[in-house]
């Protein structure tokens, strides 16, 4: 059939639509052009009233910058990376996504087409394998559409508690069924007298299997049929482009908008200078001109898909705090700042206590389809609460003892060696030939049980005959609670204090047991100073395994593992800790990088917690729930939280650092 010369392989764009129909078209697709176009610089404005950034430097700078965010809008936007792994709701969402890309682009090409062959026949590209290739193409994908809708819609009916339940949500749904259905009535009915059978179900085969209840019908009959369904497909297809800024399809926009412009954050802060605190009076964020507009502009991009409340532990714990409930409250100050009406931002919406709740897990960033950060505005909401002096109780008394003492406990740093005792651990004033500089940490120095796994290192160093050394009292904390908890300027003292300690021995290589210690002093102090190479202590054991200066355990008794937030999920260290623990691993149902918080990053280790409301212990019953004997961490912070989560379900599960598992396995 399709290869008979006689059948002609094409079709007319505006087949059966009268002329006035058709100029009635344009006029109507130019104003949902305007609307759309209207509604968009409308949000364009809101966006516009934060702190600049500059997108010439972004578009026109340096290629090596600009290639990063071209690979996030094609992996992450076209590629649905950040989508995947969500069961039912990433194929919905992936399925619909695809499905309506290459309707568009169908779409697009058809009126190229017309218009190229208004201007010359010889422009007329669609006919031909190409027009056989093309109808049969759109035909699969309209079904794909179709059903990535109807799953959405079945979705939604059943009506998850974290998502955003909106009553245009349901019109936006109706309207993308109407249109995908309606597409295939138009299909159809335009077979009945338009297409030999045989070549229809080449080129549209669901199109042609629609048509076949209908093949009784005259074709004037057909012909009316088929133009008041065009319409009505063409109205909804307008209907839906005007609609785009107004509902939550303006993430079709603002989505790649924000994948594009937003700044990698896992891990790292925007720094605070001094210069711009002088030039602005600025610190943090009391009002919605405080955020910058790439803020502003991931504001628009979210679509309540309640992904960052699903994974916030303080939202699980029952603090007053939703990452998803934060964006849309920001969004309607946004709002409400651009109407004129004067919003206060601290207090009336964003409650101080909700501001406080956040354990920094990065949980809700790692989360987000669209790379909103709900982490990044909760810390700018610190900053300004920081600088205003409403941290109050033990977590500012944390930090006035960082300050004054260099640790967060307050103790003499002369005291920072104690744990030492009897063991061969030199200072790096005493050893200028050390190899690697250990960073003990404030916990590892001076916390009871803590200092057990600095001992426990120590002896797996001294075994292994590595030539390390401490700075013992001249050792700082390295300020990253204070920075988490908006204090930026504690943060940066500290850092400076350190980055001249560390030069002066002329540190290049770190090795620290906290994670937290770790992210700071890898991710926040190259901001100010040197890069250092930093490992965390189970990769380094690991490696001294690997290249047999220590012996090889057997496999540890029945044992789960906890993923430390700042070592799995912000720097990727998940299998060096798994190694050293060998085979008898019980799995958490949320490890590695998608692990669960303990409670106690984000300042919150130096905060009193109600009772009922407490991470460590709903992650404690997770580790419970292996029945695995011992609970392996990695993380002085997560030692402490896991012990008394632990011990609040009144289980006998032992919980230790890996190091020393490690010990006991080894006889040191
Ligand atoms: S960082 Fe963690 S605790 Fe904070 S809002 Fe995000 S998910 Fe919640
Ligand atoms: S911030 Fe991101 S993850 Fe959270 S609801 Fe909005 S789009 Fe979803």
């Amino acid at each position: 059939m399709i290869n008979d010369p006689k059948i002609q392989l094409t079709r007319e764009t505006f087949g059966n639509i009268p002329p006035w129909s058709v100029t009635a078209f344009y006029i109507i697709a130019i104003a949902s052009v305007l609307i759309f176009f209207w509604g968009v610089w409308r949000r364009w404005k809101l966006w516009k009233q934060g702190k600049p950034i500059s997108i010439r430097k972004i578009l026109l700078g340096n290629y090596q910058r600009l290639k990063p965010r071209l690979g996030r809008l094609f992996k992450e936007g076209l590629g649905q990376k950040r989508v995947r792994g969500r069961g039912l709701a990433s194929w919905a969402h992936i399925m619909m996504f695809v499905g309506f890309i290459v309707l568009f682009l169908g779409t697009t090409l058809l009126e190229i087409d017309h218009l190229a062959t208004k201007i010359s026949e010889q422009f007329h590209f669609h006919h031909g394998w190409y027009y056989v290739i093309y109808e049969a193409t759109l035909d699969i994908f309209g079904l794909l559409f179709i059903l990535g809708i109807s799953l959405f819609a079945w979705r939604r009916m059943r009506r998850p508690n974290s998502v955003g339940h909106r009553a245009s949500d349901w019109t936006v749904l109706g309207l993308f069924l109407g249109i995908g259905v309606s597409g295939y009535f138009v299909e159809a009915l335009r077979i009945l007298w338009d297409q030999p059978k045989g070549l229809a179900l080449w080129c549209s085969p669901i199109g042609a299997l629609l048509a076949k209840p209908f093949s009784s019908m005259s074709e004037t009959t057909s012909r009316s049929a088929h133009l008041i369904v065009w319409w009505a497909h063409s109205l909804m297809v307008f209907g839906f482009f005007a609609m785009i800024p107004f509902t939550r399809l303006l993430h079709f926009i603002t989505g790649p908008m924000n994948l594009f412009f937003a700044e990698p954050s896992l891990g790292k802060l925007k720094p605070i200078t001094i210069e711009e605190i002088e030039e602005t009076g600025i610190v943090g964020v009391s009002e919605i001109p405080h955020l910058d507009q790439q803020q502003l502009l991931s504001l628009d991009s979210c679509m309540e898909c309640g992904r960052c409340e699903e994974a916030c532990p303080a939202f699980a714990s029952g603090k007053p705090l939703s990452p998803k409930v934060v964006v849309q409250d920001l969004k309607g100050l946004m709002e409400a700042t651009a109407n004129g009406e004067s919003v206060k931002l601290h207090g009336d919406t964003i409650q101080e206590e909700t501001v406080w709740s956040c354990t920094s897990c990065n949980a809700c960033v790692t989360a987000c389809p669209v790379r909103v950060d709900p982490l990044g505005l909760l810390f700018d909401l610190r900053r300004d609460r920081a600088a205003e002096g409403a941290l109050a109780g033990s977590a500012a008394n944390s930090m006035r003892q960082m300050q004054t003492k260099g640790n967060p406990w307050g103790f003499p740093q002369e005291e920072r060696l104690a744990w030492a005792n009897g063991l061969d651990v030199q200072l790096a004033s005493n050893k200028p030939d050390f190899e690697i500089l250990w960073w003990v940490g404030c916990a590892g120095s001076f916390d009871r049980r803590a200092q057990k796994v600095t001992r426990a290192i120590a002896k797996l160093l001294i075994k292994a005959e590595v030539n390390f050394a401490v700075l013992g009292p001249n050792e700082c904390c390295t300020g990253d609670s204070a920075r988490r908890l908006g204090d930026e300027f504690l943060f940066q003292e500290l850092a400076e204090k350190n980055h001249s300690t560390l030069k002066q021995h002329g540190v290049r290589k770190i090795l620290t047991q906290c994670p937290h210690c770790l992210n700071s002093l890898s991710n926040d102090y190259p901001q100010f100073g040197d890069q250092f190479e930093v490992v965390h202590h189970t990769e380094f054991l690991q490696q001294l395994i690997d290249d047999n200066k220590l012996s090889s355990p057997n496999d540890s008794d029945s044992v789960t593992y906890h993923d430390p937030c700042y070592l799995a999920r912000v720097n990727g260290i998940h299998q060096s800790p798994r190694d050293l623990l060998g085979n008898n691993i019980n799995e958490m149902k949320r490890h590695r990088e998608k692990t669960f918080c303990c409670g106690a990053g984000g300042g919150r280790m130096w905060m009193e917690e109600e009772a009922d409301q407490r991470v460590s212990v709903l992650r404690a019953k997770e580790a419970i729930e292996t029945n695995a004997k011992t609970v392996a961490v990695g993380c002085p912070f997560c030692l402490t939280m896991m012990t008394d989560g632990v011990k609040s379900c009144d289980s006998k599960a032992e919980v230790e650092d890996v190091a020393e598992n490690l010990v006991k396995r080894l006889g040191l």
